[in-house]
């Protein structure tokens, strides 16, 4: 095995089971430190309890590794202080952050209640945001971090009956592209999952045949290597079944309408140029966006 995290403590969210366990067992067999931290419960994010954190420390230790568990709910600031404090007491660095933990609140999104869309934003988008933020200063501090958030499909491109899930893992996104351009001077970076597996989350959903062949265990080594001293940075992975591919945001490179021609009939009429995918690019950072619209605009208007 040549990629390692010898030396390396990693926090796993939700790696009580499902993808966050085989996460945080794969990178201790791989020499890391991990904690294992979930706060148990159903997968709509009722109940709790710690047992299946502490099994999953149970299985690494009895493989020779080192782990701890710990019970954060990821959506509760103070709580998760307090786990990055007992990663720092016990091991005093926390190197890779792997925001997986996450629930399901699946409903229309006319049926659904504000309720139910907050709490899974307080999840998924917030919990990923806390422990983040929990870890941030000390990676700063170190000049060095590897974070994963685990965003979906579901996010990237729309799921029938998931507009809460999808907003908060689509703002996931927005999280990392941000934290990319503050980490990158302190060896931060940050990638980001989007994952298909068979867990307690897709059963009944996923076809039998095709369930058997989601395991995370195809899924964890699109994490291992974007948690390694050698990742890439801002880029989505997407993986499942052994299949790893990569997502991208894109901007076609559009087209400057003459003053007259601004107008929704002159957008109707250049469709075709305006939303052409020849020449569409993926922008390193926001502003290139207004650098290429007024570039645009200065040739259109013959300024220098
Ligand atoms: P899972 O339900 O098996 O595991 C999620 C874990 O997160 C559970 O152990 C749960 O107890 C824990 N958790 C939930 N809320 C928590 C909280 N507030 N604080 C701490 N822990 C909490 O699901 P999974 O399929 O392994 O999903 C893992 C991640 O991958 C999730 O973020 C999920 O949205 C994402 N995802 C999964 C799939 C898939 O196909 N399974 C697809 C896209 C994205």
């Amino acid at each position: 095995m040549s990629i390692r995290y010898d030396g390396k403590v990693a926090i796993v969210t939700g790696s009580g089971q499902g993808l966050g366990r085989c996460h945080a067992i794969e990178l201790a067999k791989r020499g890391a430190r991990v904690v294992v931290n979930d706060l148990g419960g159903n997968v709509d994010g009722s109940g709790g309890g710690s047992e299946a954190a502490q099994a999953v420390v149970a299985e690494i230790e009895a493989a020779g590794g080192e782990a701890i568990a710990n019970g954060a709910n990821v959506a509760d600031y103070g709580q998760v202080e307090a786990m990055v404090q007992q990663a720092m007491d016990k091991w005093g660095r926390v190197d890779i952050l792997v925001n997986n933990a996450g629930i399901l609140r699946d409903k229309s999104f006319a049926k659904g209640s504000l309720d139910d869309f907050k709490l899974v934003l307080d999840v998924h988008l917030m919990g990923t945001v806390n422990c983040t933020k929990a870890c941030w200063d000390i990676m700063r501090e170190q000049s060095y971090g590897r974070i994963v958030v685990t965003t979906s499909s579901s996010g990237l491109y729309g799921n029938f009956g998931q507009t809460n899930y999808g907003s908060a893992k689509l703002g996931v996104i927005g999280l990392m592209n941000t934290l990319v351009q503050e980490g990158a001077k302190y060896n931060i970076r940050v990638n980001a999952l989007a994952p298909t597996a068979g867990t307690r989350m897709t059963e009944g959903l996923i076809p039998e045949e095709a369930f058997a062949l989601l395991t995370p265990e195809t899924v964890t080594p699109a994490v291992l290597y974007m948690v390694s001293e050698d990742a890439p940075n801002k880029t989505i992975i997407c993986a499942g079944a052994g299949a790893y591919a990569v997502a991208k945001i894109v901007e076609t490179d559009g087209a400057w309408l003459p003053p007259e021609e601004q107008t929704p009939e002159g957008i109707a009429a250049h469709w075709d140029a305006i939303s052409s995918p020849e020449g569409e690019r993926q922008p390193e950072a926001g502003f290139e966006q207004t650098v290429k619209m007024t570039g645009k605009a200065m040739e259109g208007l013959g300024i220098d």
